[in-house]
């Protein structure tokens, strides 16, 4: 299958990822885009994501990205990139209901099929990868292969995580002979912060906690935290791959406050623990070893009910 079979005769299409998209949403989303402006100008295409991290403003059309969602007729078609249900598009979800033709391109195992056409690869490192797929790979550019090649790089963590296969090293091959500036893409990516995401980024460290003899680790921050070091939530990336790193541990939970009341749970874990059943119980998903969940109340009572749930599971 190729983009262009997927497209059919559709004159305007809807592009959109994750809520609080990340490196692989905004590559995918962005590397679809500049694909279809350099190949099917004709074709009507808008982006709608929440506003991402300002670090991945080196990705071209970054400032095509539309968040404030204003009404528009319905879109012939619909891509729906890196998203693995309905509630994960957001605000986006209203272009959804009233599109002629819904897509949706994923690599998330937990994914629900909800769109009309679903292409999900359970097994892909990224929704870059999976996109890569669609696309006549002889007829990239720079700037397209610039977008995937950061995706590839942020949900493999440089080519780390377990879902890094032969296939993606292969497409970060191709990607490279259209000249990525691949140093420059991982430090901008991946491992660069301000001052004030390295300051939150040692103090959750210094803060955690372990539990369940050393085999749990958590870390938790309040609103009044995150304003003290002069960081929102977009700001907390890297902390949780690095509590998983401990020695000793199988589950890393990392937990903030994103409104009072509303706690936003990341999970890493070490093989075998399935980070995205416990997720799933409440409400949330990903993948076995990386998933996420949203969860009411204070952030105590968060991770006393997590806790108890993870450890029938060790
Ligand atoms: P992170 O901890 O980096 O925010 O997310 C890790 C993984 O879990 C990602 O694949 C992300 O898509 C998924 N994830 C994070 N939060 C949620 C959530 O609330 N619901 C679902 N279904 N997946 C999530
Ligand atoms: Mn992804």
């Amino acid at each position: 299958m190729n983009i262009r079979d997927l497209l059919k005769d559709a004159k305007s299409v809807c592009l959109t990822g994750h809520i609080r998209p990340d490196g692989d949403s905004v590559g995918a989303v962005l590397g679809l885009y500049t694909y279809l402006q350099l190949h099917f100008p004709d074709v009507e295409a808008d982006v709608y994501l929440e506003p991402p991290a300002g670090k991945m403003k080196f990705i071209v059309n970054f400032d095509k990205i539309n968040s404030d969602y204003p009404d528009h007729e319905p879109y012939d078609l619909m891509i729906c990139l890196d998203a693995s249900n309905l509630e994960r598009i957001g605000q986006a979800a209203k272009y959804f209901q009233d599109a002629k033709h819904t897509i949706n391109i994923d690599h998330h195992f937990s994914n629900t099929y909800y769109a009309d056409e679903n292409y999900v690869e359970g097994d892909s490192s990224s929704a870059c990868e999976v996109l890569y797929g669609f696309l006549d790979t002889d007829k990239l550019n720079r700037d397209i292969a610039i977008a995937l090649y950061t995706g590839i790089i942020y949900d493999t963590g440089v080519f780390k995580y377990r879902l890094t296969s032969p296939q993606t090293m292969m497409v970060a091959g191709k990607l490279m002979q259209y000249d990525v500036p691949t140093d420059e893409v991982i430090d901008e990516s991946f491992y660069a912060r301000t001052y004030d995401e390295n300051r939150i980024f040692g103090y959750a460290v210094m803060k955690s906690v372990l539990a369940c003899d050393g085999r749990v680790i958590y870390s938790t921050l309040t609103q009044k935290e995150l304003e003290d070091f002069h960081v929102t939530t977009r700001d907390l990336e890297g902390i949780v791959p690095q509590l998983r790193l401990t020695r000793g541990v199988e589950v890393a939970i990392f937990a903030y406050e994103t409104t009072a009341g509303d706690i936003k749970v990341s999970f890493r874990s070490n093989d075998p623990f399935d980070v995205n059943e416990v997720a799933a119980l409440f409400g949330g998903g990903g993948h076995v070893r990386a998933a996420g969940a949203n969860m009411p109340g204070s952030l105590d009572d968060c991770i006393q009910t997590l806790l108890i749930e993870i450890e029938k599971r060790l």
